[in-house]
């Protein structure tokens, strides 16, 4: 049988950048309308619009048995919410996960927001840390990719990097990662190998040279790692309760560095902190 490489021409790495910035266009149109009174319906909606309007089509409606174009997981929910009539509420913390097809090739990126609550600082402070925290980890996952021989290092500096943050005020424990959900190539198809662990594992994984292009994606809870999936037999929560936070970006490798697909300044600010810079595809 045909297996596709999973490393992509220098012609296939360009074909990427707009859908990658498709789809940060409608993570950052859903952005603003998270707040307290909007139906996570509405979300969906929005990305769906802003997808269509730059002639894309959205990839998550092409996965088999979803119908909608956003994932979206409120508090203990990690990944893999569906919109609904769900009203959001002050303090929820809202995890955002959104993909784009355009033209045959697919970016897939997932922000998480956390709605001002007055009377609750506390809460949202900890929910704030928590996203803070798992976009952190995501970052130095992709600065890692700069330098990796191979893709084990990304998860070895995700995992270090959560492990840094100290315990969760929630639980007094570290924070918990997901296990049984991964990050993965991506191209033609929105999911591709190799698989992106978000932490150690004995196995290297696959080499990092020019013409990977993963989607790193680490999923945080501030409490325990186990997880279960709801009735809906999507979305999927925390045993205990505890809140998650998820944050994604398609980032390609090519010969003069790395590339954020799904960031319009290709991951410059975050990956400054780290020292990386990134180079624009050629
Ligand atoms: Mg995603
Ligand atoms: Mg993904």
């Amino acid at each position: 049988m045909f297996r596709r490489s999973i490393y992509k021409t220098p012609a296939q790495l360009r074909a990427m950048v707009e859908p990658g910035l498709i789809t940060a266009a409608a993570l950052e149109a859903v952005r603003p309308l998270i707040r307290p009174g909007v139906t996570t319906l509405e979300l969906d909606a929005e990305a769906n619009r802003t997808i269509l309007a730059r002639g894309a089509e959205s990839n998550f409606q092409l996965v088999r048995g979803y119908h909608h174009t956003i994932c979206v997981s409120v508090n203990e929910e990690v990944v893999h919410g569906i919109p609904s009539s769900r009203v959001l509420e002050p303090g929820d913390i809202v995890s955002v996960d959104c993909g784009a097809q355009f033209d045959g090739w697919n970016g897939d990126s997932a922000i998480t927001v956390v709605i001002p609550d007055a009377e609750r600082p506390d809460l949202v402070r900890r929910r704030e840390e928590l996203s803070r925290v798992t976009e952190g980890s995501m970052w130095a996952g992709i600065a890692a990719l700069a330098t990796a021989a191979h893709l084990g290092d990304v998860g070895a500096a995700i995992e270090e990097y959560i492990e840094a943050q100290g315990p969760s005020e929630v639980s007094g424990e570290p924070y918990g990662i997901l296990r049984e959900y991964v990050g993965h190539g991506i191209g033609r198809k929105m999911h591709e190998a190799p698989s992106v662990f978000n932490y150690r594992t004995p196995d290297p994984g696959a080499e990092v040279k020019p013409g990977l292009v993963v989607a790193i994606e680490p999923m945080v809870t501030a409490g325990g790692e186990a997880t279960f999936v709801e009735d809906d037999d999507w979305t999927v929560s925390t045993v205990d309760g505890s809140d998650g936070s998820h944050w994604e970006h398609s980032v390609a490798v090519h010969a003069g560095g790395i590339w954020v697909l799904t960031a319009p300044d290709g991951g410059a600010a975050g990956l400054a902190p780290f020292g990386v810079t990134p180079v624009p595809l050629a």
